[in-house]
């Protein structure tokens, strides 16, 4: 009797990422690095998985570091997490190497939260980000915010709204929780039970509830621009005028507090208005001027912002934008003797920067045909008895039947594929 062999799947809220869709992913992170680095932000890359410390510190009560994440001890017994977010660990890292500021840095790659998934909503998704440390200029605070409508300006996303509010400084922050939390204690009847237990410990996290009760409380709370000290006032009218003179579309939304504690002065984020409201963020950030003291470094202003991959590759789906790169290789190798001459020519064509692939197994002339028009080549080059007795290639464009089939000297077969594929050669 046949013992049924093992199946398994990718587990609950993790995806594989195919062929089919591989090649847009690489292209949608190509076009953030170049927005990036055109703006002076180099590559940092963090391990996946931290010190547990290095997230409690971003906020023990926030649903990301509270609810949401994957801790484990390793077999060592030091408790890790892996990292559920980008800042933390590029400031853990900014005080561990102390590099000479201003520390410009990008980052991309898979983040972890134990989220009920849905769509556009993962346990492993992926970020990219950029982090730009050791000032405190409110025009740094528009260049980042300009960096994040540039790359969903490059991927053709349309239908998008930018919502900016300031944080203020520790005392704007302390005034505010108070008040609101005063607020919040004589409304909680009509708060969602979940929230209402944030009420006393964590006031400004209920202002980042999705849960419609709690969002009708909140409409009426006290808002924090009442509350922002002047310095915050003078920071935050800056950064207005930056986005104006970018010609930037913003609103000033008050109740944006965004889900970690170490935010201070601006918060932004970008969501799509052709996405469903439950995960319409496309893009959030804000300025974290304490954050790198409590990681143990010396005092350092930053500030930065994480886009969700999957998230902006559904809002571009929902806008009908960046369509994925065609499929497929240049030129396809097809050899009806022995394979030797498809081989040869394969590793040449790569040589010189053509795309090639062929066919394996000796198939026949119809199948290796099937093959190639299969791979979206623009042209075979064609390889039978007759060419290898004659030292000839013959090359056929797949896309323009009119132009027919010519044969040319094997020593030239290179040149000529190039010449036709418009490359230089
Ligand atoms: P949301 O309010 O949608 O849960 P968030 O405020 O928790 O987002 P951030 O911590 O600011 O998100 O993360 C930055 C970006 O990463 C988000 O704007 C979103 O695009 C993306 N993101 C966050 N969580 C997930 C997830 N579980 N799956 C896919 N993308 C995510
Ligand atoms: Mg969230």
């Amino acid at each position: 009797m046949s013992k049924k062999a093992n199946t398994f799947q990718t587990p609950i809220g993790t995806r594989d990422l195919l062929p089919e869709e591989s090649a847009r992913w690489e292209a949608v992170i190509e076009v953030f690095s170049t927005v990036a680095s055109r703006a002076g932000f180099s590559l940092v890359d963090t391990p996946i998985f931290e010190d547990v410390g290095v997230f409690t510190r971003i906020g023990e009560g926030t649903d990301v570091v509270g609810k949401e994440m994957y801790e484990f001890l390793d077999r060592g017994e030091r408790p890790m997490a892996l990292r559920p977010e980008g800042t933390a660990a590029v400031c853990r890292a900014f005080a561990q190497h102390r590099p000479l500021v201003p520390w410009k840095v990008y980052y991309r790659g898979p983040y972890f939260r134990y989220e009920a998934p849905q769509a556009g909503r993962f346990r492993q998704f992926h970020q990219f980000g950029i982090e730009s440390i050791g000032s405190d200029d409110p025009d740094i605070d528009v260049e980042v915010i300009a960096l994040g409508w540039k790359v969903l300006g490059a991927v053709g996303i349309n239908k998008i709204e930018l919502l900016v509010n300031s944080m203020g400084d520790q005392e704007t922050r302390r005034n505010y929780q108070q008040a609101l939390s005063g607020f919040l204690k004589n409304h909680a009847a009509d708060l969602d039970e979940e929230d209402r237990k944030k009420v006393e410990s964590h006031p400004l996290r209920v202002l980042d509830s999705k849960r419609p009760s709690t969002q009708s409380v909140t409409k009426e709370a006290p808002q924090i621009n009442d509350f922002l000290s002047a310095d915050a006032e003078t920071h935050l009218e800056r950064v207005k005028d930056g986005l104006k003179a970018l010609e930037i579309p913003f609103s000033i939304e008050p109740r944006l507090v965004r889900g970690l504690d170490y935010y201070t002065h601006t918060t932004f984020e970008f969501q799509s208005l052709a996405l469903d409201s439950a995960q319409n963020t496309v893009c959030g950030g804000g300025r974290y001027n304490g954050l790198i003291e409590e990681l143990g470094g010396p005092a350092t202003p930053g500030i930065g912002f994480g886009m969700g991959i999957e998230r902006l590759l559904l809002a571009c789906d929902a806008e009908e934008s960046f369509p994925a790169p065609p499929p497929g290789v240049q030129v396809w190798v097809v050899d009806v003797t022995d394979g030797s001459s498809a081989r040869d020519l394969t590793h040449t064509l790569r040589d010189y920067g053509v795309t090639a692939d062929r066919s394996f197994d000796q198939r026949s002339m119809r199948s290796q045909m099937r093959s190639a028009n299969r791979s979206e080549a623009e042209i075979a080059l064609i390889i039978g008895e007759q060419e290898v007795d004659e030292d000839t290639v013959a090359i056929r464009m797949l896309r323009d039947e009119e132009k027919g089939q010519i044969v040319v000297p094997r020593s030239s077969a290179v040149a000529e594929v190039q010449r036709l594929l418009g490359l230089e050669s």
